[in-house]
């Protein structure tokens, strides 16, 4: 650092109540090692949201002792979906819910606003592309993965010779609206689970915090006439308490989390017939268990996803955590990219 040649690239992780930011240098070392979080104030519009990821991208320089004039490019992620080019859906979506944000190019305000080149992606996108680079290293521009990354819904991105496969309009890898085979996999007489998106049946009506509150644990309930989380009042809340009751061993949250891994090992097969990835990634919530749970539902994930003989000799499956740097880091990595090959 310091010499006047030493150039850097920012990342920022633009999300529903925070920024996280983070810096990269030229070669490919983080200069950051922990959280470095400013309010996101997406909820006030979008002219003063673009004023906090200039905030943010000061505070982090800050901490790196770094000038502006460092900086060469910044990456930018926020939640889908938004367009390849930066603009926020015109159907709007749930951090971006006020009327100024429909068809607003964020990635060009931002970029107005900083005089320096803004790549935007998605944040699942972005995280699957960390989630590459951490598990790849040098050799990352080489191979190819797929990330599945369970929460509210159900995120993660295709990666093909250490890039992200972010497609015409900036929608590729949108793993959770896949529709996968629900034949066996849904009980007889259990509803077709519904997705936000307007689709039945795809990956996120199964794989997702959503999904359990929304479709499973409202089947499962009449399943269990006893189970202790009829007492919870808040669908939501209720929800939230599977992930501990499925550690504990509690038959009705394994119920959930079974039928959750095959929605995965599905998707990951329909993968496997379309990029045939090197690895597969598994992230999310379910990473943040006991090691025993998390290494059982990834055993349950393979075994449910399909691969040829070829193919099974030569992928991997991985959990992935640092979910909490992984938009920033992988939004600067895609940053440094485009820097060292336009
Ligand atoms: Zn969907």
């Amino acid at each position: 650092m310091g010499t006047s040649d030493s150039w850097v690239v920012v990342g920022l992780d633009n999300g529903g109540t925070s920024n996280n930011a983070t810096v990269l240098d030229s070669a490919g070392h983080f200069l950051v090692d922990r959280l470095a979080e400013t309010p996101s104030r997406v909820t006030e519009g979008p002219d003063i949201a673009v004023g906090a990821l200039v905030q943010a991208l000061e505070h982090v320089l800050e901490l790196t002792g770094l000038p502006r004039s460092a900086v060469r490019a910044v990456g930018l992620d926020t939640p889908g979906p938004a367009s390849a080019v930066g603009v926020i859906s015109s159907r709007g979506s749930t951090n971006f819910s006020q009327p100024e944000w429909r068809g607003f190019d964020v990635r060009t305000a931002l970029e107005e606003r900083l005089q320096l080149p803004v790549l935007h992606h998605n944040d699942g996108n972005a995280a699957a592309l960390y989630a590459h680079h951490q598990h790849y290293g040098d050799l990352a521009t080489e191979r190819s993965s797929i990330s599945a990354i369970v929460g509210t819904g159900l995120g993660g991105g295709v990666i093909e010779s250490g890039r992200i496969i972010s497609g015409a309009a900036g929608m590729a890898g949108e793993l959770g609206h896949v529709n996968i085979p629900m034949h066996g996999l849904i009980e007889v007489g259990q509803p077709m689970p519904q997705c936000n998106c307007g689709f039945a049946g795809d990956a996120e009506s199964i794989a997702s915090l959503t999904a359990i509150e929304l479709n499973l644990l409202p089947y499962w309930l009449t399943q269990f006439p006893d189970h202790e989380l009829h007492q919870v009042p808040s669908p939501a809340k209720a929800a939230r308490l599977v992930r501990d009751l499925g550690e504990r061993g509690d038959p009705l949250a394994l119920k959930i989390f079974e039928q959750q891994a095959m929605a995965i090992g599905r998707l990951f097969t329909i993968a496997a017939n379309f990029t045939d990835p090197h690895a597969y990634f598994l992230g999310g919530g379910v990473v943040e268990t006991s090691a025993h749970f998390r290494e059982w539902f990834l055993g349950r994930v393979r075994s449910y996803t399909e691969l040829r003989e070829e193919q099974a000799r030569v992928a991997e499956f991985t959990l992935v955590s640092d979910r909490d740097m992984a938009g920033a880091r992988g939004s600067a990595i895609a940053a440094l990219a485009s820097v060292q090959r336009p």
